[in-house]
């Protein structure tokens, strides 16, 4: 028997490993929607306005009033780790950002067609970039790439555009577009919730009815009333809860006794973040995985107990105080 010959071991491409390390993070279109949503939250908005095209595949862009990017920085701004939030490995434990590695944006612009429209306070007008592979790219070719001169309000306009283009195994992938969108409205919903004082827009695009719509003022049980319905946002108890011991604050809502819905709904945030397990975690890890999805926590099985408790203990005095009054 004839044993072959080791094949010699080389380095990938650069493009490569970047379109792979791309396609890690950003698996369907609402993955790179919720790091723009983050990133715009992060710049200070109160106003997020989304539009999405064939579920998100054609088009995907968000618009935010924000505190926009220097001109000056729009040169690195796609780049894989170049970030305005962690400065040193310490900062990790303090951040209180939502993005903060500095691999959304370079992710996208190897994936996707990618322009950015800002404009900073204290710049006389906007700014316009394409980006292409981390780099600034020409809008056409022969121009060139540096950012241009454009009118626009302060804020920033990220758009992305035929995401997976150049990665035929991914966009083949995907069935249906509506199927996508509905990921979006489910993922945009649950930061329209969420972020008090931050108003939501998003609209299929072509689409005559308003999407999702909440309204800068709006309390978080009239979000939820807006997001999903009366039925439930009138059947909601509040529960806070702070604990010395393992170091945690937690507070939310949660339907009462009278409320009986089809289907349960979980929103949970962990740190500002939409996390997608069932854990409520003290000192989350945020650096287990870049799509920081999944949570790893310390002491899980003890503050879901207490949280739990405190929820029982809430929803039990909404009881006893009904059949108080059922009685009088
Ligand atoms: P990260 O959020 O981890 O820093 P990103 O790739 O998501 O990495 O963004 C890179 C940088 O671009 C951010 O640190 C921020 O300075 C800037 N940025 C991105 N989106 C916005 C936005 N909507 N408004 C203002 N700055 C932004
Ligand atoms: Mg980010």
């Amino acid at each position: 028997d004839q044993i072959e010959a080791p094949r010699r071991i080389r380095a990938l491409h650069e493009d490569v490993v970047n379109k792979i390390a791309a396609g890690e993070i950003i698996v369907a279109p609402v993955h790179a929607l919720k790091e723009l949503i983050e990133n715009a939250v992060d710049a200070g908005s109160t106003s997020l306005e989304i539009l999405v095209k064939d579920g998100g595949l054609k088009l995907l862009q968000i618009t935010d009033n924000g505190c926009g990017i220097n001109k000056d920085d729009m040169a690195i701004l796609c780049e894989r780790f170049t970030t305005s939030k962690l400065k040193a490995f310490e900062d990790l434990t303090s951040i209180g950002t939502y993005g903060f590695r500095g691999e959304a944006l370079a992710s996208i612009s190897h994936i996707a067609h990618l322009t950015v429209t800002t404009k900073t306070a204290d710049s006389s007008c906007a700014w316009k970039a394409q980006y292409a592979g981390g780099k600034l790219a020409p809008a056409k070719p022969g121009q060139s790439a540096d950012p241009k001169a454009c009118a626009g309000r302060q804020g920033t306009q990220i758009t992305v555009e035929d995401l997976f283009y150049n990665v035929p195994t991914r966009r083949r992938a995907f069935r249906s577009a509506s199927e996508e969108y509905a990921k979006i409205a489910d993922q945009v919903g649950r930061y329209a919730v969420h972020c008090k004082g931050v108003a939501f827009q998003c609209k299929k695009h072509g689409d005559a009815g308003a999407g999702i719509a909440v309204p800068a003022t709006a309390t978080v049980r009239d979000r939820i009333r807006i997001v999903h319905n009366s039925a439930i946002a009138n059947e909601l108890i509040e529960f806070e809860l702070l604990n010395a011991q393992y170091g945690f604050k937690t507070e939310g809502l949660v339907s009462n006794a009278n409320y009986s819905g089809k289907r349960t709904a979980l929103l949970l945030f962990i740190n500002h973040r939409s996390v997608e397990s069932i854990t409520i975690k003290p000192r989350v890890d945020v650096n287990v995985h870049p799509t920081k999805r999944e949570v790893n926590f310390l002491n899980e099985d003890e503050i879901i107990e207490l949280i739990c408790g405190d929820i029982r203990t809430r929803l039990g005095k909404v009881d006893t105080s009904r059949t108080f009054m059922t009685q009088s």
